[in-house]
């Protein structure tokens, strides 16, 4: 299956000189002599050998064992919720999110095109149909204001539920993404949400540690996840976790994610169909040790961020992603901004730094051009569909700034 941004043409993409002098730039932003950079690398410098070793000599490795609660409540206190249910990945954290909140299948999940595949695979493995709108040049999250006028375009108000009039479906609620951890402007959201009561869901995978007026990303919403991948600015080795201060939701959360089993001392007997998705204790000792040093990373992720501001200041045509006034971003992914009408060195600049071993990356291909997604129900998308062409995601590991 070929996207447009796939099928651009091998001669578009020879690096030209403007794209030579972005390497130069990002090369000047690194630590001198850097060769190569990934995209986003994690660095054990903590006490993440300790807790696994510790995971091994007492056999508590599996799906019971301190780390997963010393996690959960670390986490809990670093977003400034009352409850943390630790699972095994982001996306059915997302899903679960999405059950316990209420969705019930086939009834509709608003979100924005530009995010990670994930978002909506996790829409529909709770039994949703994914809705996309269109995001906010300056945040890259959903734009509140283009949210509202697709709504009153769209839905109707029958018996108290809001109905997508164009497919008869009821839409449930609103899958806001904080993208690169750069939070949605949330106050405006929340307002179109309520006035079309709307259930909202918070996916804040890629943002732990990022603000939003002085709110923890996280705590935005009745009900929010997180992510621990490989690639996340804290990473459990895989894992996910969900947030919220709600606690018969944290309760059904854990019992749902632990195969609803009714505790007893020897009797094996479950009140509802469950999921065994509870994140194993190695993987809590891995999340935990890398969650004791979030604060140094974001300290960390903001000196790099500062690095190539610098370092492309001056450069017509792009910018530097930065913070709104109400954000305080993690920084997750820094990414360079094209402007609009500079659209075709995109793929020089990808070429370009890719052959230079920085592994630089477009934004995802927006959702609705994905043949699974194609014809789901979609707002019109002119700023999701721009942004696709103009973004380019820089190297972004935290340890690139130690130097
Ligand atoms: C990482 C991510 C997810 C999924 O998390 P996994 O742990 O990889 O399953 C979902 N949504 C977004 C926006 C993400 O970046």
């Amino acid at each position: 299956m070929t996207t447009p941004l796939q099928s651009a043409s091998v001669e578009s993409a020879r690096p030209n000189a403007y794209a030579l002098e972005v390497v130069d730039r990002i090369c000047r932003a690194l630590p001198p002599g850097t060769t190569g950079a990934a995209l986003h690398e994690p660095s054990f410098t903590g006490r993440e050998r300790e807790y696994l070793v510790d995971c091994i000599d007492t056999g508590w490795v599996s799906y019971a064992g301190a780390y997963v609660e010393r996690f959960e409540q670390r986490l809990a206190r670093a977003c400034d919720v009352p409850y943390a249910v630790a699972v095994c990945s982001g996306t059915v954290a997302l899903q679960v999110a999405l059950v316990v909140s209420g969705l019930k299948p086939g009834e509709e999940v608003i979100l924005p095109a530009l995010t990670f595949v994930a978002s909506a695979n996790a829409v529909v493995h709770a039994g949703g149909v994914p809705h996309f709108v269109d995001v906010d040049e300056t945040t890259l999250g959903i734009d509140p204001a283009a949210l509202d006028a697709h709504l009153a375009r769209i839905a109707d108000r029958r018996a108290g539920e809001l109905i997508n009039r164009e497919s008869g479906r009821r839409i449930f609620g609103l899958l806001p993404v904080h993208v690169f951890g750069h939070p949605v402007d949330f106050d405006p959201m929340l307002d179109v949400a309520k006035r079309y009561g709307l259930f909202v869901v918070e996916d804040a995978t890629e943002a732990l540690g990022s603000r939003y007026k002085e709110k923890a990303c996280g705590s935005l919403a009745p009900v929010a996840t997180l992510s621990f991948n490989g690639n996340k600015i804290v990473t459990s080795g895989g894992g996910g976790a969900i947030l919220t201060g709600d606690r018969e939701i944290a309760r059904r959360t854990h019992h749902l994610t632990t195969t609803a089993k009714l505790p007893h001392r020897w009797a094996f007997n479950h009140d509802e169909i469950g999921w065994n998705y509870r994140l194993p204790n190695v993987n809590a000792a891995l999340g935990l040790a890398q969650l004791e040093r979030l604060a140094p990373m974001l300290d960390a992720k903001k000196r790099l961020w500062r690095r190539y501001a610098d370092a492309f200041s001056g450069l017509g045509g792009a910018r530097i992603f930065s913070d709104a006034s109400f954000a305080d971003s993690n920084r997750w992914l820094i990414a360079l901004i094209l402007d609009r009408g500079n659209e075709p060195m995109l793929e020089p600049i990808l070429s370009a730094t890719n052959d230079a071993g920085l592994k630089t990356r477009p934004a995802w291909t927006p959702l609705h051009q994905l043949p699974m997604y194609a014809d789901n129900p979609t707002a019109p998308l002119p700023v999701t569909e721009s942004l696709a062409q103009r973004i380019v995601c820089l190297p972004s590991s935290p340890f690139l700034a130690s130097a």
